[in-house]
């Protein structure tokens, strides 16, 4: 189980990319459901967000 970026809920359904932020190489994960409806995600490392 993973916890979504943009909802914190937990998901086994999930797509993981890695942070676009500079320098920055923790692993976004959100949920299908956000993804689908590209709820916006903040990275907790960088602070660097997006659709
Ligand atoms: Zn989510
Ligand atoms: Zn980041």
């Amino acid at each position: 189980m993973k916890v979504c970026c943009s909802c914190g809920r937990e998901t086994d359904d999930y797509v993981a990319f890695a942070c676009p932020g500079k320098e920055c190489k923790r692993k976004i994960v959100r949920c299908k459901a956000c993804k689908e409806k590209s709820v916006k995600w903040v990275c907790k490392n960088c602070g660097t967000s997006g659709p």
